[in-house]
C-alpha cells in the first residue's frame, strides 16, 4: 500500500505498491506500528452492559457494570473519532457489551457519519433489540450489521446466552435484511463439544436466507477464566463438516486482506460462509484495528495487557493534539502479535464485554 499525499506516492513499509491510496491532505501522517502496519479501522465500545450472559464473554451472575459517569459520553466519542479521522481512520464499528442497551444509539451514529473522512460504520449486536432499531439505525447511517448467534434453536441458544431471546434475534436479523442492510452477517462461535450440532444447520441458513455465516474461535476472554485450547472448535474441522455433510466449500478469491474472516463460498454459489479463526491461524500481520473501550481507555489489541487513558485527556481540557499523541503511543507499542499459542500467554484482566469485541 502506498498513500498518495499532495501528489506524491508515499510507500508504507510492508505493503505492496500496486495498493495506493488518497491519503485526504488534511492528514497529518497516518497511524502507522512498529510492524509497519496501518491502523485505518476503530472499534468503539459504547457500554459493557448487556441483555444476556455468554458463557464465553460475561460471568452468568453478579456482573459488576462500569459506573455510568465513566462511560464516554456521545459528545467525548465524537470529538475523539474528529481527532483520528485526519489520522487515517475511516472505518468504525460499534459493540459492547450490547450496543443497542445505549439509550438513543442512531444518535451517535448520525454524529459519527458526519466526520469527515469516516467512510464505513459498523455494528455487532446480539440482535435482541434490532427489530426494533434497524431501521433509525439505517436512517442515521449505518450500513454494516453484524449479528451474534451461535446457535439455531432456542434450547442451545439459552445453554450458551443464559438468558431467552432466541426468537428476537431471528426477527432482527429478518427485520436488518428488510431494512436494505446486505449482507447481514451472523458471527458465531464455535465451541468443541457444543457448537457441533449447529455447524450443518447454519451452512443450510446460510444458503436459504442469504445471510454470510462467520464462524469464530472461542479466544480466551470469558470471564470466567474457564478457556481451554481443546474448547476451541477450528475452523478446519468446520470446513471439513459443511463440506462432508452439505456440499464442497469453495475460497472466494477477492477479499480484504485486512478483513479478519477467510470466505468461502458453497461449491453451487449458494450460501457464504466466513471463519475467523483467532486461535488456529491468527491474522495478527495484517491487523488495522485498535479500540476504544466505553470508560474511554485505548487498546491497540484484543489481548493487549497494556491501556491508554483517553477519558481523562477528553475531560481534563487537554489539546487535540496530546490526544494524537497518546493515539500514536499507543498504536506503536502494538505487539506483533497475540499470545493466545505461546505458553507465555496472559489472559488479560478484562473479558470480552468490558473490552468491546
Ligand atoms: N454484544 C454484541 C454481540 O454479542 O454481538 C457485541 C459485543 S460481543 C463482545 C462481540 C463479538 O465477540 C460477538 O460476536 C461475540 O460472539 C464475540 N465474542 C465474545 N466473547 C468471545 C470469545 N471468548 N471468543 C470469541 N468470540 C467472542
Ligand atoms: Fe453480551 Fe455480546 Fe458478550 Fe454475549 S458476547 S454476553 S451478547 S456482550
Amino acid at each position: 500500500m502506498a498513500f498518495i499525499h499532495n501528489g506524491s506516492m508515499i510507500p508504507l513499509p510492508g505493503y505492496p505498491l500496486s495498493e495506493s491510496r488518497i491519503l485526504n491532505p488534511r492528514h497529518v501522517s497516518p497511524l502507522i506500528d512498529g510492524f509497519g502496519r496501518l491502523h485505518n479501522n476503530l472499534r468503539i465500545s459504547v457500554t459493557d452492559r448487556c441483555n444476556i450472559r455468554c458463557f464465553y464473554c460475561m460471568p452468568a451472575t453478579d456482573v459488576v457494570f462500569m459506573n455510568r459517569s465513566l462511560l464516554l459520553t456521545f459528545e467525548e466519542i465524537e470529538r475523539f473519532v474528529r481527532i483520528v479521522a485526519p489520522l487515517g481512520v475511516n472505518k468504525l464499528r460499534l459493540t459492547g457489551g450490547e450496543p443497542l442497551v445505549r439509550h438513543e444509539l442512531p444518535v451517535l451514529v448520525r454524529m459519527l457519519a458526519a466526520v469527515p473522512g469516516i467512510e464505513d460504520i459498523g455494528i455487532t449486536t446480539n440482535g435482541i433489540l434490532l427489530a426494533d432499531q434497524a431501521q433509525a439505525l439505517w436512517d442515521a447511517g449505518l450500513r454494516r450489521i453484524n449479528v451474534s448467534l451461535d446457535a439455531l434453536n432456542a434450547e442451545k441458544f439459552e445453554e450458551i446466552t443464559r438468558r431467552p431471546g432466541y426468537e428476537k434475534v431471528l426477527e432482527g436479523i429478518k427485520a436488518a435484511q428488510a431494512v436494505g442492510f446486505d449482507p447481514v452477517k451472523v458471527n458465531a462461535v464455535s465451541v468443541r463439544g457444543m457448537t457441533e450440532s449447529e455447524i450443518v444447520p447454519f451452512g443450510h441458513f446460510a444458503r436459504e436466507t442469504g445471510v454470510e455465516i462467520r464462524f469464530i474461535e472461542y479466544m480466551p476472554l470469558d470471564a470466567d477464566n474457564a478457556w481451554e485450547r481443546d474448547k476451541v472448535l477450528f475452523a478446519s474441522e468446520i470446513i471439513e463438516t459443511l463440506s462432508r455433510e452439505l456440499m464442497p466449500l469453495v475460497a472466494v478469491g477477492e477479499r480484504n486482506p485486512h478483513a479478519p474472516a477467510t470466505d468461502f463460498v458453497f461449491a453451487d454459489g449458494v450460501g457464504r460462509i466466513g471463519f475467523i479463526p483467532s486461535v488456529s491461524q491468527p491474522f495478527c500481520a495484517q491487523c488495522n484495528r485498535f479500540r476504544i473501550t466505553a470508560d474511554g481507555k485505548i487498546r491497540n489489541c484484543l489481548f493487549s495487557l497494556e491501556e491508554t487513558d483517553i477519558r481523562g485527556l477528553l475531560r481534563g481540557g487537554a489539546p487535540d493534539s496530546e490526544i494524537v499523541a497518546a493515539v500514536r503511543a499507543s498504536v506503536s507499542a502494538k505487539w506483533a502479535g497475540h499470545h493466545i499459542n505461546h505458553p507465555d500467554f496472559v489472559q488479560p484482566d478484562r473479558p470480552m464485554y468490558s473490552i468491546g469485541g
